[in-house]
């Protein structure tokens, strides 16, 4: 089921006062020259290999944005499946439900580029009536051989001249399966002495012997991207075909397709610089091999840069919005700093995130001058910076958990929160003096004592004192038990994929890439709160109800930190 865009989602790039990135300038302007009689169709054409990153994100923002700010813009989500060997329908689903948990809605039914190949066939026939198309029989080596090099011309095929007939005739058993893989190709015929290598009798299309998860062992040949993206456009109508810049000089190939095929309505390719982030890869292949060498736990692992890993994480989708819109549209390739992404989820967070009492390196604070069995209940804002989200009650008691590193046993002047002797404030509960500790065998501290003043109800002295720190705290026999995720860069280096000759970017990922914090205690509120449950735990961070999370068992992620960490590498 599509998910309605959020309500500000075809906002996100307008009602500012910044200038237009040039693709949406272009656009703005062919719209205005009536190109494409002044039409305004887009599409995301994602290969079906693997699960969507935070790169796919700045393209889908991009396409999907730009179609929904013209009122009869359009944006098609096309499933760029022309390769049968690492295809499957699983990634269709996952690809489509990011597609809308990200609110972006495909213009009527999601598009098949499978769909297309009896088509596509059809119209490699016409070429090769026309003289612009022949079967090679070179092989691979010879084919790159033949092509030349960037400073070299290349050299005629010996089949550049088969007759329209006999290229015809074995397009058809190519078709039918006759050969074996790797034995003939459909080229074009171009020009072997073309300055761009592309423009050198490219292939259009591979025998492959394999069956396609939509289309069964109905094909032998399957379509090379450039013959194909381009007929995929043309066929939906898309006026603007968006992609990343290694496209480029690829795009006098895109037209020349186009232009000797008759009757085709002509979309125009444009180039952008694609994402690239520090202490990431956003390759679909390295992000596979993650996945099945189980360095992380899934596509959907929360230091994935996944999408899905992103959401398990506890990223929104505004959060990934905002960040694409930050970072813009250029014809640039730079490297986005991750600290910027972090930003971005910071300040969404912020905004509306419940607050909740979390102790996740915990330390038993007793009260020893308050009663045995006596409970209380203390209210407070779900979100001091929102009126409208209510209050939420905290039970206290005489057992409580803290931060472990709340308490100091050698605390210097400076030290404002718990140590012997000096009197802090349990946030909205009262005021306790540490007394005493109680150590273990091996002289760690094991519980901290303290007495509390029943005059300082609510947390603040009637006599007027101060305290410097304030605390947070649960009462241990209200509080529910839980495992927090700790995440850090899954990669040390910033940039895994230019590591040093030699080493591989598996080789470079961080061992402390996430600490599984075993003994956590979380305030009672949280017991009926769901996974994807966003919240702030006070103090601490922002964190989420993972998806494994179950009623037996509170499993948490840890999102981001409430600050940036100062000079931590
Ligand atoms: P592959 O190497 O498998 O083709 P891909 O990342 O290009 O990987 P696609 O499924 O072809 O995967 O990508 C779908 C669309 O997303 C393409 O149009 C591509 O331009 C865009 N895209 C992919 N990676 C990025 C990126 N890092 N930044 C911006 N756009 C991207
Ligand atoms: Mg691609």
């Amino acid at each position: 089921m599509p998910v309605k865009p959020a309500e500000n989602s075809s906002d996100d790039n307008l009602n500012n006062d910044k200038p237009l990135d040039f693709v949406r300038q272009i656009i703005a302007d062919d719209v205005a020259n009536g190109v494409s009689d002044g039409r305004v169709h887009t599409r995301f054409p994602p290969e079906p290999n693997g699960y969507l990153h935070i790169g796919h994100a700045k393209s889908i923002c991009l396409n999907f944005g730009i179609a929904s700010e013209y009122e009869q813009g359009k944006c098609n989500l096309r499933f760029d499946d022309t390769n049968p060997t690492k295809e499957d329908s699983h990634y269709v689903d996952a690809i489509t439900a990011d597609i809308n948990w990200l609110g972006f809605v495909p213009e009527g039914d999601v598009k098949f580029a499978s769909n297309y190949f009896e088509q596509m066939y059809q119209w490699a026939t016409e070429l090769i009536t026309k003289g612009k198309a022949y079967v090679c029989q070179l092989n691979g080596e010879d084919t790159r051989m033949y092509r030349g090099s960037l400073t070299e011309k290349g050299k005629d095929s010996p089949y550049r001249n088969r007759s329209v007939d006999e290229n015809l005739d074995l397009f058809k058993k190519m078709k039918s399966g006759a050969f074996e893989n790797g034995t003939h190709t459909l080229r074009a015929k171009i020009d072997m002495g073309h300055d761009n290598m592309n423009m050198r009798d490219p292939v259009m299309y591979r025998l492959l012997n394999e069956a396609h998860y939509r289309t069964g062992d109905t094909w032998h040949i399957y379509p090379m991207y450039d013959w194909a993206h381009v007929l995929e456009d043309a066929i939906e109508g898309i006026t603007h075909s968006i992609c990343t810049l290694e496209f480029e000089d690829h795009r006098p190939l895109y037209d020349w397709y186009i232009d000797n095929i008759d009757g085709l309505h002509h979309p125009r390719q444009y180039e952008f610089a694609r994402l690239n982030l520090a202490h990431t890869v956003l390759s679909k292949r390295k992000l596979l091999l993650l996945v099945e060498e189980n360095k992380v736990k899934g596509w959907d692992d929360p230091r994935m840069p996944t999408i899905s890993g992103m959401r398990r994480r506890g990223y929104s989708p505004e959060s990934i919005r905002d960040f694409c819109k930050t970072i813009g549209v250029t014809k640039y390739n730079s490297k986005s700093d991750f600290k910027l992404l972090e930003l971005c989820i910071r300040k969404d967070l912020n905004a509306y995130s419940p607050r909740v009492m979390g102790v996740i390196d915990p330390l038993k604070l007793v009260i020893t001058n308050y009663p045995e069995d006596q409970e209380e209940l203390f209210e407070t804002a779900i979100n001091p910076g929102d009126d409208t989200a209510g209050v939420r009650q905290l039970p206290f008691s005489k057992t409580l958990w803290i931060q472990r590193d709340d308490f100091m046993e050698d605390a210097p002047k400076k030290f404002f929160r718990l140590s012997v002797g000096r009197e802090v404030r349990l946030r909205c509960a009262y005021f306790v003096t540490c007394t005493d500790v109680v150590k273990d065998d091996n002289g760690n501290i094991i519980e901290v004592h303290c007495t509390y003043d029943p005059a300082t109800k609510g947390g603040d002295a009637p006599d007027g004192r101060k305290v410097k720190g304030t605390m947070h705290w649960v009462s241990a026999k209200h509080a529910v038990s839980a495992t927090v995720n700790m995440y850090d860069h899954l990669f040390l280096a910033e940039n895994p994929e230019a590591v040093d000759e030699g080493v591989d970017f598996v080789d470079t990922i961080n061992p402390d890439s996430v600490k599984v914090l075993k003994e956590c205690y979380i305030e009672a509120g949280i017991s009926v709160q769901k996974p994807g449950y966003r919240c702030q735990f006070e103090r601490l961070g922002y964190f989420c109800i993972d998806t494994e999370s179950t009623a037996d068992h509170l499993i948490m992620n840890h999102t981001i930190s409430l600050r940036e960490a100062k000079g931590k590498k």
